[in-house]
């Protein structure tokens, strides 16, 4: 597949723009481990890039323009990179234009001397299933215009342009978990970042020696109160934060809910107890999984859902019915992921359960009159590179 794509974003690319590409960057999607709603509370998350990635064919111009294309879309947008603003540009090139623009926000590049840039793009990341396409794409054009412009920055400064295009130019108000869990995964690793101090450090999975798989359950629900649903747990947090005199949820311990019960109205209690327990988790992951793997590790993605379920409130029926079933089936450890109301769970399961899990979900989703999930395994792969 993987092949085939960087082959194809080639012949995209010539169509559309008459020349060959320079060379074909790519970046992984990403699924979550475990830390949700943890990273705009300067806390802890542990995802890691997928196999399943956003390749960038990227070719250099003689004069300062920016075309990008995408098999998204029969329209190649154009502009001045000169011209680059969050007023200019709407749509999906917002998500690669955003990066050109980030990188001479940010001071890394000077818009005014680099060359001018023709970009197509090509995915196999399911967008909107919870899994960042958006990511992938900002990882390959970052990871991309960083070589071609000869930048020199890392892998995290890259992460951080990406961010800064979702963030001020498409205008998504998200964390930086997606970013870095694209341009910095590993072959059968996660990714722990430490929010607040934006480090990130490998955590071995060691899935394959285990015969474990990750099964993605995409509930097909994209919930309409997605965005303001997200914004209210946003604002929740940082009233909770208020209340308690601290910068951020992080500063909380799961010593201090005691207290902050009794400060705290019910509804800002919950959501304030949800954060500061997952941070825990996600330590008390890191910690599983080097001292007994990733076998033992299925209680604290179960606690993670509920956690959801109950205390923040994100989960919808389908979620909680596809990690129910996979628990009942035989799961090491299931959870909703993403940001919540809708889009996909995942499960930690032996390879050998993967297809009777399949069909024990698709049959629970008919059984309760849902729509048909779609239901495929993950493997915790490499973040952005130079693929040819
Ligand atoms: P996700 O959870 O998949 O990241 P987002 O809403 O953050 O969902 O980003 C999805 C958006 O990214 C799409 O609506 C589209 O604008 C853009 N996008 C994703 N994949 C591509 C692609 N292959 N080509 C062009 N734009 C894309
Ligand atoms: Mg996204």
């Amino acid at each position: 597949m993987t092949q085939d794509l960087r082959e194809l974003v080639r012949a995209e690319f010539t169509q559309a723009y008459g020349t060959e590409p320079i060379g074909v960057w790519s970046s992984p999607g990403r699924a979550n481990l475990i830390g949700e709603h943890t990273d705009y509370n300067d806390g802890f998350v542990l995802p890691f890039g997928i196999d399943r990635r956003t390749f960038a064919a990227v070719g250099v111009r003689d004069d300062a323009r920016i075309r990008v294309g995408s098999t998204f879309s029969d329209e190649i947008a154009e502009i001045d990179l000169a011209q680059l603003s969050p007023d200019a540009v709407s749509g999906w090139a917002a998500y690669p234009l955003g990066v050109a623009w980030a990188l001479g926000e940010l001071g890394h590049a000077d818009l005014a001397a680099v060359p001018g840039v023709d970009i197509m793009l090509e995915s196999d990341v399911p967008v909107g299933a919870g899994l960042s396409s958006s990511a992938a794409i900002e990882g390959a054009v970052a990871f991309a215009l960083a070589e071609l412009w000869r930048l020199d920055l890392d892998r995290v400064e890259l992460a951080r342009v990406g961010r800064k295009a979702e963030n001020d130019f498409v205008g998504a108000p998200t964390g930086i978990m997606d970013q870095m869990a694209s341009l910095l995964g590993r072959d059968d690793a996660a990714v722990f970042i430490d929010c607040r101090t934006q480090q990130a450090e490998a955590v071995d999975l060691k899935l394959a020696e285990h015969d474990l798989a990750i099964l993605v359950i995409d509930t097909q629900v994209e919930h309409q109160h997605a965005s303001g649903g997200y914004r209210e747990r946003r604002a929740s947090c940082e009233a909770g934060a208020a209340a308690l005199g601290v910068a951020s949820l992080r500063d909380v311990t799961v010593d201090d809910l005691a207290r902050a019960r009794e400060v705290l109205d019910d509804v800002t209690f919950r959501r304030v107890r949800h954060v500061v327990t997952e941070n825990q988790r996600v330590l008390d992951t890191v910690a599983t999984l080097a001292s007994d793997g990733p076998t033992a590790i299925g209680e604290l993605l179960d606690a993670s859902h509920r956690s959801m379920r109950d205390d923040f409130e994100i989960s919808v029926p389908e979620l909680d019915l596809a990690v129910e079933t996979v628990q009942a089936n035989g799961a090491i450890g299931a959870r909703m992921t993403g940001g919540g109301f809708g889009g996909s769970a995942i499960a930690l399961v032996h390879r050998d359960l993967v297809s009777r899990l399949q069909v024990a979900v698709d049959g629970a989703f008919a059984e309760h009159g849902f729509g048909q999930p779609i239901t495929f395994t993950v493997t915790p792969s490499a973040g952005a590179r130079r693929e040819s």
